[in-house]
């Protein structure tokens, strides 16, 4: 059995980058960004006045108060063009270009407006770059400001927006089939008979992998028959970029998925990983190049081994940056067992306590059926192999869930 770390490592190695297409940016909301961001103009692009005020001559303000002669009016969107002399004041508000002559603006609260708003008096001194953004202090034009493999934002919309990217360079979207096996199952809108219970797997795997970005299409149940599955899977692998099935890869007799894959062809990557819950996982190749993912039954191995493994390729083909994971370090609230020969991947809610240290509670074993308390879980705490238990109060690391 090969470690959930070497099974990472296999499914990067197979997995391709899909190509690039343009998106309008309205559209560029969750897509891995596919060139760089340069910026057109410099940011600001004029020096401008962070403050509503008094653009000024801060060597005219030492004695203050002082009475400056207002000469003009900045504001945004149309300022004041001319030069102004020492002894001279400009109005000036938030975002607008601060006149030539002046090296720094009071705010409108430490000043009073006199006469027929011809004088101001300044009440307090200002230092000479008091409240002024100088042009190009946040970003210089021609400085790249994002680069490819970051999953667009909602701040990062206004960057692209800001620097006039009206279209924008994804990766393409993979085109994910999701097929659940298992005689027992019925359909979300169907009433079970004896013996059967409803699919819950397809809309988890449908769910997860949306959130990675992908374009998910849900085909029919799929009964415990080898033939059917082998059609199902070939029609699948025609139109899709992955095909993600869950059921019928353990050992017993109406496990027929990888009776279908031999029977097309397909090349098994892995069939067994060390891993708890989710030891039957199988990662394939599908003739064509539709990469395959076989997901154990169980709800929520589905879950564990989804986002181990199928969220990592649905990334990697976008090109995405990080498309693992990341581990994180934190307390165990309780003692827990571990596995000798299986990485555990235990569910867990993630809480801070009061001094700020991040505690996992791992839900009480349920197995890996028990779908309805693993949908308040957070995080998966992960248990090394050959480890007996862990103690209450022990690090260990955990991801968190998507
Ligand atoms: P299997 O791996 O096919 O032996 O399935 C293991 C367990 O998961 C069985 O109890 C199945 O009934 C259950 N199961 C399999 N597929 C689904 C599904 N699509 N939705 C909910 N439960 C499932
Ligand atoms: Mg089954």
């Amino acid at each position: 059995m090969i470690s959930v770390a070497e099974a990472v490592q296999i499914v990067r190695q197979h997995t391709p980058k899909l190509g690039i297409e343009k998106v309008d940016l309205p559209n560029a909301l969750g897509r891995v960004l596919a060139q760089d961001i340069v910026a057109d103009s410099d940011l600001p692009p004029f020096d401008r006045s962070q403050m509503d005020g008094y653009a000024v001559c801060a060597a005219d303000t030492t004695s203050a108060p002082v009475s400056l002669r207002i000469v003009g009016e900045s504001a945004a969107g149309k300022g004041w063009r001319q030069r102004m002399e020492a002894g001279e004041a400009v109005r000036i508000m938030t975002g607008a270009p601060v006149p030539a002559g002046a090296d720094s603006v009071q705010q409108v609260e430490l000043t009073h407006e006199l006469k027929d708003g011809t004088v101001v008096e300044l009440l307090a001194a200002v230092e000479p770059g008091k409240s002024i953004v100088k042009q190009g202090d946040e970003i210089k034009a021609g400085e790249t400001v994002l680069r490819p493999g970051v999953t667009i934002n909602a701040a990062m919309m206004a960057v692209l927006a800001a620097f006039g990217y009206a279209q924008v360079e994804v990766s393409k979207r993979p085109r994910v089939a999701v097929v659940a096996t298992g005689s027992e199952l019925v359909t979300v809108d169907e009433q079970p008979g004896q013996d059967q219970i409803r699919d819950s797997n397809n809309y988890s795997i449908s769910a997860y992998a949306e959130l990675a970005g992908s374009v998910v299409h849900r085909l029919p149940l799929t009964r415990d028959e080898t033939s059917l599955l082998k059609h199902q899977i070939a029609e699948a692998a025609d139109n899709f970029d992955v095909v993600v099935t869950s059921g019928g890869v353990s050992m017993g007799v109406y496990d027929v998925t990888k009776n279908a894959l031999k029977e097309l062809g397909a090349e098994i990557f892995f069939e067994r990983v060390a891993l708890r819950p989710g030891k039957p996982i199988v990662f394939a190749r599908l003739p064509g190049g539709a990469l395959f993912f076989g997901l154990p039954g169980n709800p929520v191995s589905v879950s564990v081994t989804f986002n181990l493994f199928t969220r990592t390729a649905i990334l990697a083909m976008q090109g995405a940056n990080e498309p693992v994971l990341k581990q994180e370090t934190v307390m165990l609230a309780r003692t827990v067992k571990g596995s000798m020969d299986r990485e555990s991947y235990l569910p867990a809610q993630l809480m801070t306590n009061d001094d700020g240290e991040l505690i996992a509670f791992p839900l009480k074993w349920g197995g890996s059926s028990d779908f309805v308390s693993f949908a308040l879980t957070t995080a998966l705490a992960i248990i090394p192999a050959g480890v007996k238990s862990v103690e209450a109060g022990s690090l260990v690391k955990a991801i968190r869930l998507p």
